[in-house]
């Protein structure tokens, strides 16, 4: 298992890099986004020697608000066309997987047309990730895709299409965090999983580990009894860096904790899906 921490899009990615080595993270969740960190601004060659300079891996992260299902087909396109160019730059800097927020910014259309559209930007990003030689896969986000039955109308039509698991996502606007059903589902496909802590309810509040409702010991057993030892970022985004340096330590030992090989994830009924939206990256 490789623990990683994101840079902020509103800082500069190589002074992020150096941080972030600095504290001794296998990897970096680089988001290519405005306002300093876009795909097409970002000197691609510097931040490549700085991960080489640092043994730093990368995972690919775009912006959580690109239309990807805007019923302005040009605003859609457009999308397509700027995914393109952080695919292009994630495989330039060695990436195996990009992920994708889905999208559901389109008032007074039914379900139905959402999952199409998002499906479409999908089919027509496909074949340029292969060409890339980059993954693309799917985020979870609370409302409207978080939990198995709204992540598989995306999921089933795409097989190839990956899990990237939010567990501090799995835990909002949702009766029950959804984590464990969605690892039972989907567990093969999971891809690369972030994990921060919040209360419930609508905030997406990107907390230190243990100061949430985020059972975080537990879910870490989860990803270990679904078979995952891949990537996993710290989304904590507070000021003091204490607070990360403390998630980062605890989640270390919550995975280095032995096994009952007796153990199983305990499934629970899907709860219904809650409709209200919230700002979540
Ligand atoms: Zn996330």
């Amino acid at each position: 298992m490789l623990i990683g921490t994101m840079n902020h899009p509103a800082r500069d990615p190589l002074q992020e890099i150096e941080w972030i080595a600095a504290m001794g993270f296998d990897f970096v969740d680089l988001t290519l986004e405005p306002p300093l960190a876009t795909a097409r601004s970002v000197d691609l060659r510097a931040v490549a020697a700085a991960l080489e300079k640092h043994k730093l891996k990368v995972v690919g992260h775009t912006a959580y608000y690109l239309p990807l299902c805007s019923p302005f087909e040009g605003l859609r396109k457009a999308a397509v066309a700027e995914l393109k160019v952080c695919l292009e730059a994630f495989a330039f800097l060695g990436a195996t997987w990009m992920n994708l927020h889905p999208d559901r910014q389109a008032p007074f259309y039914e379900r139905k047309y959402v999952i199409e559209r998002n499906l479409q930007t999908l089919n027509e990003l496909l074949p340029l990730a292969r060409d890339a030689g980059v993954g693309l896969m799917i985020e979870n986000l609370p409302g409207s895709f978080n939990t198995v039955r709204q992540l598989a109308d995306l999921l089933e039509p795409v097989p190839e299409l990956g899990l990237h698991l939010d567990i501090g996502h799995a835990n909002l606007l949702v009766d029950y965090n959804t984590t464990d059903d969605i690892l039972a589902a989907y567990g093969k496909r999971l891809r690369h999983v972030h994990l921060h802590d919040n209360k419930g309810g609508s905030a997406d509040l990107h907390l230190p580990l243990g100061t949430g409702t985020v059972d975080a010991a537990h879910y870490v057993r989860s990803l270990q009894l679904a078979g995952y030892d891949g990537t996993i970022t710290l989304e904590v985004f507070t000021p003091d860096k204490q607070h990360l340096a403390y998630s980062r330590d605890l989640l270390r030992h919550f995975w280095d904790q032995p096994t009952s090989k007796t153990e199983k994830i305990a499934a629970k009924p899907s709860p219904a899906p809650a409709q209200a939206a919230c700002v979540c990256r």
